[in-house]
């Protein structure tokens, strides 16, 4: 009998967030959430300190990663205490941080411990930074983006989903033992394995307050911004959770490169073709940023020999700065057209229902690429609402003008 109740009320959740997507029907815990935020949350990620200017574009909240709390010495580690310190004054200026907790190798190379095995030690961690930081941030994010390796490693999907799951339900016994609202959800990145991912944290559902989607729909495509509808109400009716677009954004600039433009890269690292920088093989790598270096090591494990041919396959996108030409309903990869793809885009998600929040990606424009460490690859460095200089570019007021 309680089997079969079970399962009706199940059935009942799953049958209201299919109808409540398809005809996009009003649900309490969506209209809970956004009420205790006061208002549907708006934020951007990797913030610059310019609190006014930010909320000014009703961009109240930020979202950036914790550091791994400890040193290797056992010890309260120095990045973490900064990290406390721009809580802080994101706090202070009446801002709410989306904290993103530790990544999994941070468990594996710092403190000395598989975070998927040894579950208690992972669980401590988890409810010492819910006490810690419950005061001067808003809500966390339980690691981010599982399901990539980059990020996963080096976990299986299935220990990623154990590494989440016992963060939440140690972190919602801690919540309830206070009486606390503080919000809690894990994301995932567009792509097959997040179904699995998914599926795989159903047990764990339970203690979610969201679940958060990361999108780059029309960012090298020809998709639509009701598009992004699709994807969202496809998520909310795998989860029934109310959904948070934890990122989202569009390049300033990009786009394909001329030949003469690729010459000229492949002339700064000393050669006049691809086949003459392959031959070089290693001395060719030894050659290429650190970061792009450390790419490859997490991307191609086991084939050091193949590398350099590599670069000019699967890498040679961020070898060359070059990306494909295809936007979102062609608005072009331009500083203007940045601005058009955030007006038609949030004003798209804010129509549905399901949707508590979304944060852009991202904050303002970087010096250098993460992934292949050159400055001229627009993959990481063109995301920003602001220059690198820190003024604002046209997205920055079409953000603006779309929240307001
Ligand atoms: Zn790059």
């Amino acid at each position: 009998m309680i089997k079969f109740v079970a399962f009706l009320e199940s059935l009942i959740v799953t049958l209201s967030c299919f109808f409540g997507s398809v005809f996009n029907l009003p649900d309490k815990n969506v209209r809970a959430l956004i009420d205790n935020n006061g208002g549907l949350m708006y934020g951007v990620c990797h913030p610059n300190e310019q609190y006014d200017k930010l909320k000014d574009a009703g961009l109240n909240w930020v979202r950036f990663d914790i550091p791994y709390p400890y040193n290797s010495a056992g010890e309260i580690s120095q990045s973490y205490i900064s990290f406390k310190e721009r809580c802080r004054g994101y706090a202070e200026n009446g801002m709410k941080v989306m904290a993103v907790t530790p990544y999994p190798k941070d468990y594996v190379s710092i403190g000395g411990f598989n975070p998927a095995q040894e579950i208690e030690k992972t669980k401590e961690i988890a409810v010492f930074l819910y006490n810690d930081l419950r005061d001067i941030t808003g809500a966390f994010q339980i690691t981010n983006e599982m399901g990539l390796l980059t990020f996963m490693y080096p976990l299986t999907l299935e220990e990623a989903a154990t590494f989440i799951g016992v963060q939440l339900e140690a972190i919602d016994g801690a919540k309830k033992a206070n009486g606390d609202s503080f919000m809690i959800g894990y994301n995932q990145a567009n792509v097959s394995a997040s179904k699995d991912l998914n599926n795989l944290l159903k047990p764990y559902l339970k203690y979610c307050d969201y679940v958060g989607i990361d999108l780059y729909i029309g960012v090298q495509s020809n998709d639509k911004a009701s598009d992004y509808s699709k994807r969202i109400k496809k998520l909310y009716r795998q989860v029934c959770k109310p959904v948070i677009v934890t990122e989202f954004g569009f390049w300033s600039e990009g786009g394909s490169k001329t030949e003469e433009e690729k010459k000229a890269i492949l002339g700064y690292y000393g050669y006049s073709s691809e086949e003459e920088a392959i031959a070089d093989g290693e001395k060719f790598i030894s050659k290429l940023p650190r970061q792009f270096r450390n790419t490859l090591f997490y991307e191609f494990p086991g084939q050091e020999d193949h590398w350099a041919e590599i670069v000019f396959s699967k890498c040679s996108g961020h070898f060359y700065g070059q990306t494909s030409d295809k936007t979102l309903e062609n608005v072009g990869f331009t500083p203007e057209g940045q601005a058009e793809f955030f007006r038609r885009v949030i004003a798209e998600m804010q129509k549905l229902n399901c949707v508590a929040g979304m944060i852009i990606y991202c904050c303002q424009d970087m010096e250098i690429c993460w992934t292949c460490g050159q400055s001229w690859c627009p993959y990481e460095t063109k995301w920003g609402i602001f220059n690198l200089d820190g003024t604002p570019k046209p997205a920055y007021y079409a953000v603006k003008e779309t929240i307001r």
